[in-house]
């Protein structure tokens, strides 16, 4: 099966009666590329900011960031990168942002909201993914969007990057890269329809979304069993934001550990995502799942599915589904 897999690069993410499912990677270092391509992904639909600031006691200048994000998009060679903005806080620590913990890290000044709090960081960031832009394809991401307001107050600090950078002569994308939310905090998703007409696209973050749903800590071992993407609420959640997006005719990805399973593959084209965004080496094994699947038969899946409220029944459903390989 192996060989079998990469065959499986040259061939197009398309299910059985023809409909194009985008299959993209999430990258969490810039030495990736290289695998990223082989994978046979067509762009990168997560690229965690993050490494760009851990490990080290102070912050990348915004020229240091900026060299580091044009050597992906360029490598990347005409492929879109989705750059999310710096996720610090929760699990994943920076000490130059001397994140204060708080009392509880998952529930503290973290992702934009730390951003928006030391908006010379976000502007900094804002400036190297710009500036980047004139490089390639990209896509801006803001990590733990919880209101609207966050992302109106996100674009405004965008435009005055953007006013900054013309004054300087400095070459940007034309168009702008669309500014999108994360959708990774249940009442983010409870209000998709009002952030959908603020945003150019949603990344759902089912890793988040689950844990702040069923309040499980998703890095604590005690309660990792508990931890279930196919929770009924988990299930609303994603389909009430997919709907939303198709609402508001913005692309909508799923980005988190679930849209690389293959076991959720058919369940999520059945909830109408047409976009995953994966670990590199998941790619292959969901690519062969969207070329068994009819669409038909995995919306009436995902229909019935969505009728049950027992996190048993939805599993054994989800499992016995066949799929044509
Ligand atoms: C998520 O929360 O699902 C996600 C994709 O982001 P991260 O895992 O980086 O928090
Ligand atoms: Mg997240």
């Amino acid at each position: 099966t192996r060989r079998r897999l990469g065959r499986l690069k040259e061939v197009p993410a398309v299910t059985r009666d023809g409909t194009r499912i985008s299959l993209q990677a999430n990258m969490e270092l810039p030495n990736e590329v290289g695998a990223v391509l082989e994978s046979g992904a067509e762009g990168i639909g997560l690229l965690r900011s993050e490494f760009m600031f851990m490990n080290r006691p102070d912050m990348p200048s915004e020229d240091e960031q900026y060299a580091i994000l044009r050597g992906v998009v360029e490598r990347m060679g005409g492929r879109t990168v989705t750059i999310r903005t710096f996720d610090a806080g929760g699990d994943k620590l920076a000490p130059a942002l001397g994140c204060a913990i708080g009392p509880n890290p998952a529930l503290g000044l973290r992702a934009i909201r730390l951003g928006l709090a030391r908006q010379d960081l976000l502007e900094a960031q804002l400036a190297a993914i710009l500036r980047a832009s004139a490089h390639g394809p990209i896509r801006i991401l803001i990590p733990m969007i919880a209101t609207v307001g966050e992302l109106r107050a996100t674009r405004e600090v965008m435009n005055r990057v953007i006013r900054r950078l013309r004054k300087k002569d400095v070459v940007l994308a034309d168009p702008l890269p669309p500014l999108g939310a994360m959708i990774e905090i249940p009442g983010a998703a409870l209000s998709a329809d009002s952030i959908a007409w603020h945003a150019d696209f949603f990344a759902i973050g089912t890793n988040d979304l689950t844990q702040y749903t069923l309040a499980i800590d998703r890095s604590d071992e005690a309660v990792a069993h508990l931890f279930n993407p196919l929770h009924p609420a988990v299930l609303r959640l994603i389909q009430f934001s997919v709907q939303a997006a198709t609402r508001a005719r913005i692309p909508v990805c799923v980005c988190g550990e679930m849209a690389g399973d293959p076991r959720y593959t058919a369940l999520l084209l059945g909830l109408g995502i047409r976009e995953l965004s994966m670990a590199t080496s998941n790619v292959p094994v969901v690519k062969s799942q969207v070329r068994g699947i009819d669409l038909a038969a995995v919306t009436a899946l995902a229909r019935q599915i969505m009728e049950e409220n027992d996190g048993g029944r939805i599993a054994a459903l989800v499992d016995g589904f066949k799929i044509d390989g």
